[in-house]
């Protein structure tokens, strides 16, 4: 074998002819020896475990069984044929069953000989049976058995029926190994891998398929998932710093007037510690000549409309303009009325601009912006528009980043030549190390501190048997002047039954809590706009006592007076759902209360997901289980999983390395930016080829 690379053709392994290499293909994906090499054990069986067919249980788990076949015969016609045989030791017996294959299956069986069945058990009137078993002669097995853990591939029918089934595709990967050399392919720095005690590249990569031990095997996929992290946040640094030098410069020498006088005179609280921190980082990136381009992340409620208005009068001080952008009509609105107050006292002009400003005042507007007049704008995507042209704009932030996608920076950057400062703020707590794997090319900043005074809101988790006393609850707030929520769940696949259930908790509410002592809004997205505005409008002046809803009220309804928040069928909303929920609570001085309502019976992540909720108000810690739960591809929505889709790294698991690899990243970049030191040639190759396409692919998408 002279050139054995990664990029070898499947068809030059022993034992693929040119059909199973087409099959590998077209069912994996495995076209290469280094597809095959990176096709991992999605789990593995300890071989040490092995049962009598006498002892061996029926269940969910592939589990394998020693005894000695016979009876080996064909029954039934037609659809129905097929091939049984019996396990059979001093102790019992099973029946092997094959529907498929049977002449093959037949041919290769030998009656009398001891075998180990490898598969699922299941009990059949009676009988224990094993359908489509692996079989490998005692002999065989016994000679491998020095492995501990044995791997488990997955394949599919196809090629099962090829006879790559789990135990083929293992023999694939065995034959490859042992044509690997002894030793390559280190491209991480040794400075790196040597103190973690990983072990080196191919001796990972054998550890992975055919463990010699479970620890050996832990230290192998955590050399491996980091070397997929490390590249991914070495682009980031990359970017990062090339981002910073290139667009970079504007510099705000100094913190003036607009900031000490508002500072001294008008901020009507003392800033929290993490708002100042926030602050400081941002006086950091601006001063230093360096483009900043932050993120920062801050739960409901946590402050972030304060640090943003003192960033930008940051810029104002230094003869910039500032532009705050908001994803909806009502957030900008509520944004722009906010800072309007304060805007005036200091005598800066402040102007809004949404999709609805009419063509005269929108003229106005845009000369003022052009001419410098004007300092401040906020406004909804409108702000990205053509004919919006700053003067000097010197610093844009954007509200709520989860919608703004990585063009709409880009847009915002090109507004100002040096790039104005970028500040995104986001209220949807993404798990620090997913922020870093999604948001890389951001610094990232974290208001983990809520304003003194606030007090959490109280979770209860009650069930139907409850129903009563949560009713009467509800009464006693009401009682006390309190507004109350109830909300109802509308998925999109079971709308009709929903809305069914709404309707029905509709009218049993409106039995329960009758006019006139009672008046009782509805909510829902079938509604015109007009009516749900009128329903709403309503609730918001307090002259009805409870909001049934669906998760419509769920953005940008802010009424103070209500305070409890009732979630019907609770087990069916997810986790960052029931936290933006309850956000619409505790807004006031008063003690807010979240009710989840559920059926007896929960699924286990529904159990953990209640819990969590009656446990804990902190937006990251449910953002945490939440992405340990679901995986990051359904937390970040299935545009953006497609880049965090590595093979072995698990970005819910994986924390510690991400961190790590950051850093490394960070470090390398800046001590060894060419790559050009010996210990870096490897590392230096592998990227190189990585990013490549890594940007093709990006430009692609
Ligand atoms: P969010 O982070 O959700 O955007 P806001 O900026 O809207 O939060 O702030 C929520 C409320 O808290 C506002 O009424 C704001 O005036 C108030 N607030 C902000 N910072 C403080 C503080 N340090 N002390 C007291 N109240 C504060
Ligand atoms: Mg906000």
């Amino acid at each position: 074998m002279a050139s054995l690379t990664p990029d070898t053709s499947m068809t030059y392994l022993k034992g693929v002819g040119p059909q199973r290499a087409q099959a590998l293909a077209a069912e994996l994906g495995i076209r290469t020896y280094g597809d095959l090499l990176q096709h991992y054990p999605f789990r593995y069986i300890d071989r040490s475990v092995i049962y009598g067919p006498g002892e061996a249980l029926p269940g969910p788990a592939e589990i394998q069984i020693r005894g000695v076949l016979n009876q080996i015969q064909t029954q039934g016609g037609g659809a129905k044929k097929r091939l049984t045989a019996q396990l059979v030791s001093p102790g019992g017996s099973i029946e092997l069953v094959w529907f498929k294959g049977l002449r093959w299956v037949e041919k290769s069986l030998l009656a009398g000989s001891e075998y180990v069945a490898f598969g699922r058990l299941t009990e059949f009137s009676g009988r224990k049976s094993m359908a489509h078993p692996e079989l490998e002669t005692w002999a065989s097995f016994e000679q491998s058995l020095s492995h501990g853990l044995f791997p488990v591939y997955s394949t599919t029918e196809k090629l099962s029926s090829m006879g790559l089934h789990s135990r083929g595709l293992s023999k694939l990967v065995q034959s490859l190994l042992a044509d690997l050399p002894a030793a390559g392919q280190d491209w991480l720095p040794e400075g790196i891998w040597r103190p973690a005690g990983w072990p080196p590249h191919l001796d990972a990569l054998r550890e992975m398929h055919f463990p010699q031990s479970a620890t050996r095997l832990a230290a192998a996929r955590e050399r491996l998932a980091f070397e997929e992290i490390f590249l991914d946040q070495l682009v980031f640094a990359y970017k990062r710093r090339s981002h910073a030098t290139q667009l970079g410069g504007l510099v705000f020498q100094a913190v003036g007037s607009y900031f000490h006088h508002f500072y001294a005179q008008h901020l009507p609280f003392e800033l929290t510690g993490a708002q100042k921190r926030v602050l400081k980082e941002i006086r950091k990136d601006t001063a230093s000549g360096l483009h900043m381009n932050r993120l920062v992340q801050g739960d409901v409620g946590s402050g972030k409309t304060m640090v943003a208005f003192m960033a930008l009068l940051i810029a104002m001080d230094n003869g910039y303009q500032g532009c705050l952008m908001a994803p909806t009509e009502i957030l900008a609105q509520q944004h722009y009325q906010g800072l309007l107050g304060y805007a005036e006292s200091l005598g800066i002009r402040i102007g809004l601009l949404t999709g609805s400003v009419k063509t005269a005042a929108r003229k106005v507007l845009l000369n003022d912006l052009a001419t410098g007049q004007m300092h401040l704008l906020v406004g909804t995507h409108a702000v990205l528009e053509d004919p919006v042209v700053f003067h000097r704009l010197g610093m844009a932030i954007v509200d709520e980043q989860h919608r703004f996608g990585v063009a709409q920076r880009a847009k915002l950057r090109a507004k100002n030549d040096p790039a104005p400062h970028i500040l995104v703020m986001t209220a949807t707590p993404i798990p620090r190390t997913l922020a870093m794997s999604l948001y890389g090319d951001l610094d990232l900043s974290v208001i983990d501190e809520l304003p003194p005074g606030r007090q959490p809101v109280q979770t209860v988790h009650r069930t139907d048997h409850n129903r009563l006393k949560v009713w009467g609850f509800l009464g006693d707030q009401i009682a006390l002047g309190r507004q109350v929520y109830i909300v109802y769940p509308l998925i999109e696949e079971s709308q009709k039954m929903d809305y069914k259930d709404l309707m029905d908790g509709y009218e049993s509410i409106c039995r329960d809590f009758p006019r006139p002592q009672y008046e009782i809004s509805i909510v829902h997205g079938r509604m015109k706009s007009a009516d749900k505005e009128w329903e709403m409008g309503r609730f918001v002046r307090g002259e009805t006592h409870i909001m049934v809803a669906t998760t419509v009220i769920e953005v940008g309804v802010n009424v103070p007076n209500a305070s409890v928040m009732v979630i019907e069928n609770a087990e069916r909303f997810g986790l960052s759902q029931l936290h933006q929920l309850r956000g619409r609570v505790g807004r006031g001085a008063d003690q807010s209360y979240c009710i989840l309502m559920t059926g007896d019976a929960l699924s286990e992540d529904s159990q953990v997901r209640v819990e969590t909720m009656c446990r804990t108000n902190d937006g990251f810690e449910i953002a945490d289980v939440d992405l340990q739960l679901r995986g990051p591809g359904d937390v970040m929505g299935t545009r953006q999983s497609g880049m965090l889709e590595y093979k072995v790294a698990n970005l819910g698991q994986d924390q510690k390395l991400i961190e790590w690899a950051r850093e490394k990243a960070q470090d390398l970049v800046q001590r060894d930016p060419s790559m050009h030191a010996p210990e870096h040639s490897g590392l230096r190759m592998r990227f190189t080829d990585y990013a490549r396409n890594k940007m093709a692919w990006g430009h692609i998408a």
